[in-house]
């Protein structure tokens, strides 16, 4: 099943639990402003309108159908899963910013504070909602899978009391898993859902009160669709969304842009991906050298 969320505007009540949700989830700390950050994925921005007033804006990865980041990533830290969710892999992020470039949307931020920085962004929870309340604890109280290997998020290792906050947070009213944000929610302003419910969701709202919609799904076309919709009180372009961004899903587009980078700038990445293979690499041979010695040692004794 592919997944997606969808934001109604005209439910939104500005109240920050989905925004506090997600800080809480990742363990970032509380933060009320309204710029996306690495340790802020998803702010409320808003927008005064004269015809409805305060309009509060949940902004947010969009999770593109065929995302632009991952069409630029060199090392694959950056997936469209069927699951709908575009991943980020902790382990394999080198931090070169390309992802950064190609986004339309200007979602993925750079960890500036980090001695070791990585691009950061919205996961919709994938990981976390693949975390399940019978994972198993190893001696030192870290969850395990089937195999006995520590299972992370986001990188960190987490440990049972960890796991039973991420299940409770991740685990909506249907007993369903769905994304912190949307269970947070208590206006069912961002719902989480199958992609094509919530976008038959979406047009059904907007028919049966069509004074309070425009007859537009924001996600729906642009950049060759997303997995996540907004429907509006007021116009789009209004709210400032962009509506420059088209309908072609951007893959294609950011080969474009890359073409206009210095080739100086493409090797220094391409080298950056290699650096990446040779020092993945480096740890196969020295895990295999250590798997040898180990045989040995047992055989001699
Ligand atoms: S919104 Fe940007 S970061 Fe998110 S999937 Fe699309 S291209 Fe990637
Ligand atoms: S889907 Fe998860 S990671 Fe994304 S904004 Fe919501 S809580 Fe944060
Ligand atoms: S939790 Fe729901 S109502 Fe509150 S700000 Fe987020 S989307 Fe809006």
């Amino acid at each position: 099943m592919s997944h997606a969320i969808l934001v109604d505007l005209t439910a939104c009540v500005g109240c920050g639990a989905c925004r506090d949700a997600c800080q809480q989830i990742h363990k970032f700390p509380e933060n009320e402003e309204a710029c996306l950050g690495a340790k802020c994925f998803t702010t409320l921005k808003t927008v005064e309108n004269e015809d409805v007033g305060e309009v509060y804006i949940r902004q947010m990865c969009r999770h593109c159908q065929d995302p632009a980041c991952a069409s630029v990533c060199l090392v694959g830290a950056l997936e469209k899963t069927k699951d709908g969710a575009v991943t980020w892999d902790a382990n394999k992020c080198i931090g070169c910013r390309y992802c950064m470039l190609a986004c339309p949307f200007d979602i993925p931020k750079y960890e500036w504070d980090s001695l070791s920085p990585k691009v950061r962004k919205c996961t919709m929870c994938y990981q976390e909602r693949h975390i399940t309340a019978d994972m198993a604890v190893d001696k030192e109280g870290y969850v395990v899978n089937k195999r006995g290997e520590r299972v992370t998020v986001d990188g960190r290792e987490i440990t049972a009391e960890e796991r039973d906050t991420i299940v409770e947070m991740t685990t909506n009213y249907d007993d369903k898993r769905a994304s912190a944000c949307s269970v947070a929610c208590p206006a069912e302003a961002t719902i989480f859902g199958d992609r094509d419910e919530l976008l038959a969701e979406a047009r059904r709202r907007i028919v049966d009160n069509p004074d309070d919609y425009v007859p537009r799904v924001y996600g729906q076309k642009e950049v060759g669709g997303t997995s996540v919709f907004y429907i509006s009180g007021v116009s789009f372009e209004s709210l400032g969304f962009s509506t420059k961004v088209g309908d072609e899903a951007l893959p294609q587009k950011t080969w474009n842009v890359l073409e206009k980078i210095p080739d100086i700038v493409v090797t220094a990445g391409v080298a950056l991906g290699a650096v990446y293979w040779i020092t993945n690499r480096r740890d196969d041979v020295k895990r295999y050298e250590d798997e040898v010695k180990k045989n040995r040692s047992k055989k001699s004794s």
